[in-house]
């Protein structure tokens, strides 16, 4: 046994133990998740035991309530959910998910009862984006609301960081922050993010996040088709492994805008099959912990659980099935999320891949002007949505 897994096989056994519940799970899905587990290597960052950033630490209480509520109690609410903070953002993303939604952006007040509100209904992993989320002013407040049951991530490009703000966020509760940043040159980086200054911004934030604090730092990259087919993706994670984040939290461009809709330019199975045999690879030799979005949400894994188990509410309070959904159920500032998420969820029954890129030709259909596909055309266009088989985890946890 090596030194750092005897160091951390107590800690397992503490967590085990303090989640004996788990006991309770039936055996096929515990042997699933089990298996899902050994893709990676357990980091034990000063207590806290880190799978990846997708998932909260295994020894914490938003982990005990996974099992409990999710895996045990199979409640009806969303495990994982996004909010945007703000759409307000000084880059210009090609591939922006956020850019055409438009309305009253929520106040804080909203937030924080929104987050409780989430909680109440099952919500253990929480995402912060935007927009720049950190632009939002009340930023810390919000996250000190959302407490210590829930896993809390930040999603950011950096703009605007300081050293007392993200020293206050970790003493809020953030445990898990994410700076965007897709490619290793410079030109590339600031191009993609049309914005002069975007890479210097960015590896400014990680360096300020691993020096001011114990947050668990990654980074989150879109890979483009041209990246993956020019077979530059191990270089991009070798720069990362020099930057020495703890993740490289990985996800394809998806067609969830209109510039991307053309076939061309969206993964094939055999890409996504690639990346998970990359992330394989890597989490083999633990110098950084590959977090491909396409393995966790794989036909052999949870598959997609976009309004299912999963939720984005954006900066103006619509609700869509997930951050790449350019759809709404409905506003929580005039209808409790708990309804709007029912309403949605009858429509998405979770399937083996991904919603957004098997159906975006009818969002062609119903996207008028760019502008997302309103609520009444939602329901209209899930009508014609024809889902396919579970995922692996879905058909042990339903079965
Ligand atoms: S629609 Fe695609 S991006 Fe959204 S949750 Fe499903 S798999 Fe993920």
């Amino acid at each position: 046994m090596c030194k750092k897994t005897r160091m951390i096989f107590p800690q397992l056994v503490k967590s085990f133990l303090s989640n004996y519940c788990i006991l309770k799970v039936k055996p096929t899905l515990s042997l699933f998740l089990l298996r899902y587990l050994r893709k990676f290597r357990v980091m034990n960052l000063g207590g806290t035991l880190i799978l990846h950033s997708h998932l909260p630490p295994l020894n914490s209480k938003a982990y005990t309530r996974f099992v409990k509520e999710h895996l045990l109690g199979k409640t009806e609410g969303p495990s994982h959910a996004q909010i945007g903070l703000t759409n307000a953002c000084p880059q210009n993303c090609r591939y922006c998910y956020n850019k055409n939604r438009k309305g009253t952006p929520m106040d804080t007040e909203t937030i924080i009862r929104l987050i409780r509100d989430l909680k109440e209904m099952g919500m253990i992993w929480l995402g912060f984006t935007g927009g720049e989320p950190l632009l939002n002013k009340e930023i810390v407040r919000i996250t000190e609301s959302a407490g210590t049951t829930v896993a809390l991530k930040l999603f950011t490009t950096g703009c605007t960081l300081t050293r007392e703000l993200a020293k206050d966020l970790q003493r809020a509760g953030l445990q898990y922050v994410s700076i965007s940043l897709d490619h290793w040159e410079e030109r590339k980086h600031d191009e993609a993010r049309g914005y002069s200054g975007a890479f210097r911004t960015a590896l400014k934030a990680i360096e300020l996040f691993k020096e001011t604090t114990d947050l668990h730092v990654s980074v989150s990259s879109v890979i483009s088709w041209e990246m993956i087919h020019s077979g530059q993706v191990e270089e991009f994670l070798q720069f990362l492994i020099r930057l020495n984040v703890q993740e490289a939290w990985l996800s394809e461009v998806k067609p969830a805008v209109p510039v991307y809709w053309d076939p061309k330019t969206l993964f094939t199975e055999a890409d996504r099959r690639y990346l998970c045999g990359l992330q394989d690879r890597y989490n083999k030799d633990h110098k950084i912990t590959v977090n491909y979005l396409g393995h966790f949400e794989g036909r052999e894994n949870f598959g997609c659980n976009a309004g299912h188990k999963m939720v984005y509410i954006d900066a103006f309070g619509e609700v869509s099935p997930c951050v790449f959904t350019p759809m709404t159920f409905g506003n929580v500032q005039e209808t409790p999320v708990k309804e709007l998420f029912h309403r949605m969820k009858q429509q998405f029954p979770s399937e083996e891949s991904c919603f957004i890129h098997r159906n975006y030709p009818l969002f062609q259909k119903y996207m008028h002007g760019g502008a997302i596909v309103t609520e009444e055309d939602s329901y209209a266009l899930m009508r014609e949505v024809r889902f396919g088989p579970f995922s692996q985890f879905s058909k042990l946890y339903y079965g």
